[in-house]
Parts: C-alpha cells; structure tokens; sequence
C-alpha cells in the first residue's frame, strides 16, 4: 500500500466522467467493424488483406492496444487439434524422465522471463505487475509440482487382488487421453490456465489453449516459450480468438477432454457443446466466497486477509472474499480494524482497473443494491470511476440481494453481524455456489470442524487463499462453482484415464468358476469361502 499511483491521470478522467476507454483507437485505419467482442464499443476487429479476421488485446486502464491478434475460426481449430493429435502420441511416447526433463526445462524457462509475462501480464489485464509476478512465481511452482509427481501418481502400481484373486496380479496405471483443450478465464490468465495445462502435460497429453479474449497475449507467450523446451511438436499450442473459437475446441470431436475456467453460465454453453461428442469436461467456474470471523479470531489479522481477499486484482478473483460474517461478541472491534486498514487501499496504486468494461455494470448494480438495503460503512454508489473501482464495505445487506447472492468480482465486500458461527455457516452456505472459504478462529478444533462442513472445494483458516499456493492441494467447487479438480494428485487424475490390467498367474486348483466345466462342488467352495470371509456380522 505504498509508492505513487501509476494510474493518475486516468482516475482523474474518470472521477470528471470521461471513459478512458472511449480514447481515439491508436491506429486511425483500424475499422471498427464487429461488435462481437467483450471489450465494450470501442472494440476492434479488422479484417486483413488475406481475409483473416483479427481483434485487439487492450490495456484496460489507457485503452492501447498491446496486440493484435487472429480470430481462429472452426477450420483452424481443427487443423490446430489435428496438428496437438500427433503430438500427443509423440508426446506420450516419450520416455517419462524424458517428459519431466522437457516439463522442467519449460519451468526454468518461464522463470528466466518471469519479468517478461508479468508485464504482459500488467499490460492486458491492469493489475499492477507485482500481483502478476506473484501469479507467475505460482504458476511455476505448480508446473514444477507436476512434473515431479506425474510418475509417482499415475505410473502403474500393483494393486491388492484380495483373497478370491489370490491368484491373479493387479496392477493399475493412468494413461493420457490425448488431446485436452484448455479454455481459460482473464483474470489470472498465467496461474488459472496453467492449473490445468501443467497437469494435463505433465499426464501425457497435448494440450490447445484458448485464452480469454482480452489475455490473448499472455495465451500465445505461454506457448512460445514452451517451444524452446519441445520444438519437435506441437504438444502446448494457443488459439486466439473470441467466444466462437472456444466453441469450436469445445465441440471438436477429437478433443478428449475440455478444460475450462470461467463464468458458470459459460461453462453450461460449454457442457451443451461437449455432449455433442460426449467429451468429458472439468468446470471451474466463478463463487461468492465467505470469510467468517470467530470470536477468539486474531482480529488485525483476520482485518488484514478480509481486505486482501476482497480488494486484491480489484476484487476479481473467483476464489476472492465477497461476504464477511462476524460474530457479535467481536463485530464492532473487527469493523474498526477493517475499515481503518480500508481507508489506506487505493485503487490505481494496490490494484488495477476492472479488466472487462461491461463487469462495471454489474458492480454497479450490486452496490447500489447493498447500499439501498444496507449501510455503507466505505465508499458506495460513487466509487464506480471507470475503469476504477474504489474499495467499497456495505454491512448489513440484506441476505436475499444481489451483493450478497451473485458473484460480484469487483473490490466490494459485504459484512454482516451473526450470532454466532453457526449462523455465519448456514449464511456461507446458502448460496448456490461452492468454491472456497475462509475462517479466522483461535480455536483450532472449531475452525477445522468449520472448515469441513463449509460447502466448497477449499476453505483457508488463519490465512488467504493459501490453498492455491499448494501443488498438493486439490481446486475446484460444487454446485454453481462447478466440478472436477485441477491441481494436486487428483488434477494430474483429472486428465488421465484408468487402466485396469488383471493377470492370471496360475490356475487356481479346484476354483476353475468362470468356465462352463464348473462343477458344484468348486462353487461349493466358494460359498464356503465367501461364508467365512464376510458371513459374520461385527
Ligand atoms: P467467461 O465464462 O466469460 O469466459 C471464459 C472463457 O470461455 C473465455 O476464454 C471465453 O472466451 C470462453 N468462451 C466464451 N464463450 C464460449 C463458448 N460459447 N464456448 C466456449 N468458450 C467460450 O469468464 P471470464 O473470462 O469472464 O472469467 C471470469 C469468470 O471466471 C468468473 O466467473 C470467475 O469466477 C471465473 N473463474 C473461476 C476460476 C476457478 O478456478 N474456479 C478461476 C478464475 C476465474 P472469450 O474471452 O473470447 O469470450
């Protein structure tokens, strides 16, 4: 919360009412000719001499464009997914300390140009390059994690055949699947893709990628860079384009898997596009995560997470705090901490813009409707400056309004007063989604009991987010949140499919059960053999 607002003139404009997103475009033969984009009006997409259509990635606080880039239409998408096909087999065929080397070769190349994708980082998204180096130190240390455990989790191990099998080996391995395309979100557009992508090549598998829209950029530099590592094939590919382009992989017969993070009213279009094929898919969608402040809480702590949690990346961070519940018997010294450390965050100096335009609206109507129902403690209705959004605390919203029930994804953040914790549970857990969580308590027993009964994939105690900074920890949600996992063992699973091998040693003497010659008395034997192994009730 320090050093010079690298925003100044922009918060300026916006406090004066003028968008600094309706600048004069920079090149003046650029034709505004689709509106299809989420940029909002002032999005281009020009058409080049060769019929290719193309859009630009913006830098939501100036309105620059930082590139430009091909909108890849279906045909593409196939060529790309059929090119990813003979990669996967080269890629699967290869030795597997081969893999590791080449998947960490990949991670020390991302570290040496660390710099490098945090500023793109910064450029498309605004959030300040700080956070974007952050993002990126994750992302490394998850694909480091895969790599390491690729083997040890899906390599074939024997496994117990039981007394009845005595006779037979079992083992188990996880195979790849193939070509796994990856649709991912803007908003932590290196660290969220990368949950999967890692753990989908660390599995065997090729991997197509298609970055949100506005981080188009960040999607293609991933992939460069990846071809230092692997030059022979194209086993991590990006394509660019907009929402179209990511219907395309989704719907692409040979894709085996669809990995995708976004909104959970996308993921549904996309599990509509994958039912055509069949094709499986994991869905990391948005969340409207709690934060629950116990009476014997660390309060200057819990105070300091709830900020971080609410306002960090301006409060668009799918696994973020958007609702805080304290018990009575510590509310009014919580809110003091709180508020007093609220007035010290600034927007435009500890974190960026709203990345995508049309999300102010919606940010907008939630704080108008926390504040109609509630009491704003910080800012409020005129903290909406685009693209900035001032830090806003409304306590007391009524559970039933918008701020309290749809995922706000803006640096807001509601606090309401509770009786206890188990009334700050059952609020938690009112909500359709189920992603993450947090619980502040001194009582180490009751915050882990918490924990597990908070509907969700992850719940944080005494800390922030600090689940996702764990390769061994599992992420993912229920409900609205969606399904499946990335990261961990059971991420690397994820893009994997069971293989079941079982071998008979030798011929079990007088049990031959599963041959028409089968005499009564071998089935005898096992009936008496079933009676004795499972017969008694304990
Ligand atoms: P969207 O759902 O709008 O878009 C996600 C991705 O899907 C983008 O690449 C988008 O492309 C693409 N897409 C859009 N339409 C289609 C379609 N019909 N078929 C296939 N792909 C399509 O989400 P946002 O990018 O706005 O990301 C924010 C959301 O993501 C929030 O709800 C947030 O909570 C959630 N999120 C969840 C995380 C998690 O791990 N659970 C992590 C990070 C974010 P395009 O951009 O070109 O439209």
């Amino acid at each position: 919360m320090s050093g010079t607002c690298p925003y100044g003139p922009l918060l300026a404009a916006g406090a004066a009412g003028i968008s600094p997103f309706r600048r004069a475009p920079t090149s003046p033969e650029r034709r505004f000719a689709f509106q299809g984009t989420r940029h909002g009006t002032e999005e281009t997409t020009l058409t080049t001499a060769t019929g290719q259509r193309t859009f630009d990635s913006l830098d939501p606080a100036t309105g620059a464009v930082v590139g430009t880039h091909p909108i890849q239409d279906a045909a593409a998408v196939r060529a790309a997914v059929a090119e990813a096909g003979t990669a996967a087999a080269w890629w699967a065929g290869l030795d597997r300390a081969e893999r590791r080397r080449r998947l960490l070769d990949y991670k020390a190349i991302l570290a040496r140009d660390l710099t490098r994708i945090a500023r793109l980082v910064h450029e498309e998204t605004g959030k300040p390059e700080a956070d974007a180096t952050l993002e990126v130190v994750l992302a490394i240390t998850h694909l480091d994690w895969a790599a390491r455990n690729a083997h040890k989790v899906l390599g074939m191990r024997r496994v117990s055949p039981g007394l009845v099998g005595a006779n037979i080996a079992a083992t188990l391995e996880y195979l790849p699947l193939g070509v796994v395309g990856v649709i991912g979100p803007w908003n932590y557009p290196v660290f969220t893709p990368m949950g999967s992508i890692a753990y989908a090549l660390a599995a065997g598998n090729a991997v197509v990628f298609k970055p949100s829209e506005l981080t188009p950029g960040v999607g293609v530099l991933l992939a460069t860079l990846f071809t230092e590592a692997v030059p022979e094939h194209q086993v991590f590919q990006t394509i660019t384009g907009l929402g179209e382009t990511g219907a395309a992989l989704a719907g692409d017969p040979e894709v085996a898997k669809i990995a995708f993070t976004g909104s959970t009213a996308t993921a549904k279009r996309v599990m509509a596009a994958c039912a055509t094929n069949l094709t499986p898919l994991v869905a990391e969608c948005g969340g409207k995560d709690a934060l629950i402040v116990d009476a014997d809480a660390d309060l200057p702590a819990a105070a300091d997470a709830a900020l971080w949690g609410a306002l960090s990346n301006a409060g668009q961070t799918c696994v973020g705090v958007e609702r805080i519940y304290v018990v009575d018997a510590v509310y009014d010294a919580f809110m003091k901490e709180l508020t007093d450390r609220a007035g010290q965050v600034k927007a435009g100096r500890d974190y960026g813009p709203i990345t995508m335009p049309a999300q102010l609206d919606i940010i907008r109507r939630h704080i108008d409707d926390a504040v109609a129902g509630g009491r704003a403690v910080l800012g409020g209705t005129g903290s909406v400056r685009a693209p900035f959004v001032d830090p806003v605390i409304v306590e007391d919203v009524p559970e039933d309004s918008s701020a309290v029930r749809e995922e706000t994804f803006g640096p807001t953040v509601t606090v309401k007063r509770v009786a206890d914790v188990e009334e700050a549970l059952e609020k938690t857990n009112a909500t359709a989604y189920g992603l993450a969580g947090t619980v502040f308590s001194g009582n180490t027993r009751r915050a882990l009991e918490l924990a597990r009964r908070m509907r969700g994939g992850m719940t944080a105690i005494n800390s922030i987010i600090s689940f996702a900074s764990i390769p061994a920890l599992p992420f993912g949600g229920v409900g609205d949140s969606g399904f499946g996992r990335i990261h961990g063992a059971d991420g690397l699973r994820e893009f994997a499919r069971p293989k079941a091998v079982s071998r008979q040693r030798f011929a079990l003497p007088g049990m031959n059960l599963t041959s028409f010659t089968r005499s009564q008395k071998e089935l005898d034997r096992l009936v008496r053999l079933v009676t004795f192994l499972h017969g008694r009730r304990r």
